[in-house]
């Protein structure tokens, strides 16, 4: 039996760390569409061309391609244990390509992490980036008050450029936008969870382990014994 998560929640919600902490504690490989996008550009495969001639005028990877990366990660030898997707799917059209991926294989676990808007903007506004190092820090650190230097370097911490509120509120949209559709087509399945991402990162990770343990009791899975190990 296979562990086939695939992990949904909005921008900035720490998924991308649940899902790699997940797959790493669980022995199974995680796959970022972003990062094979960013490796296939910087190995300048031929791929890799055709997704820089994309993003160079400006355009969207569009969900052929998308597919077809995600077709060919998922037929390598390295995930018959299961896999941890992260970043896709991300519409409609998508979650159905995956369906017929993965026809025929054990199903889908899809977790959703739930974190308010408000929530995330307020992360969004505590963030502060190292003038010197470019280590990220929450403002709001560890203790009281905001933090005012960089404790790896005691460089000045300032505010990301791209952290701007209407920044995050316009991602928001367009993850609410596609996503809802998607809560939908999932939603009903025995094979989907929503959890509490608005927790500690370790309460999150927990709640995220028992869900998918969960879930895969629900779809008939045995337990995740030694799954890749
Ligand atoms: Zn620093």
């Amino acid at each position: 039996m296979a562990l086939n998560v695939v992990m949904l929640g909005p921008p900035g919600a720490g998924k991308g760390t649940q899902a790699e902490r997940f797959a790493r504690e669980h022995g199974l490989p995680k796959i970022s569409t972003g990062d094979i996008l960013r490796e296939a550009v910087q190995s300048g495969s031929a791929l890799g061309r055709e997704v820089k001639a994309l993003m160079d005028r400006g355009e969207l990877v569009n969900d052929a391609l998308i597919t077809g990366i995600v077709r060919e990660r998922l037929g390598r030898p390295d995930v018959t244990p299961g896999f941890v997707l992260d970043g896709f799917p991300r519409t409609v059209p998508q979650a159905e390509a995956l369906d017929a991926i993965i026809a025929g294989r054990d199903p889908l676990i899809v977790i959703e992490m739930q974190v308010p808007d408000e929530e995330l903007v307020r992360r969004v506004r505590g963030r502060r980036v190292c003038k010197e190092c470019g280590t990220n820090v929450s403002a709001f650190g560890a203790g009281p008050g905001l933090v005012q230097l960089c404790e790896r370097c005691g460089g000045e911490l300032v505010t990301r450029s791209d952290d701007t509120e209407t920044v995050v509120r316009e991602r928001l949209k367009v993850y609410w936008r596609d996503t809802r559709p998607m809560i939908a087509y999932y939603g009903a399945r025995p094979g989907f969870r929503s959890i509490d991402g608005a927790q500690s990162p370790e309460k999150v990770r927990q709640a995220l382990i028992s869900a998918v343990l969960q879930v895969a009791a629900a779809v008939g899975l045995s337990p995740a014994r030694g799954a890749g190990a």
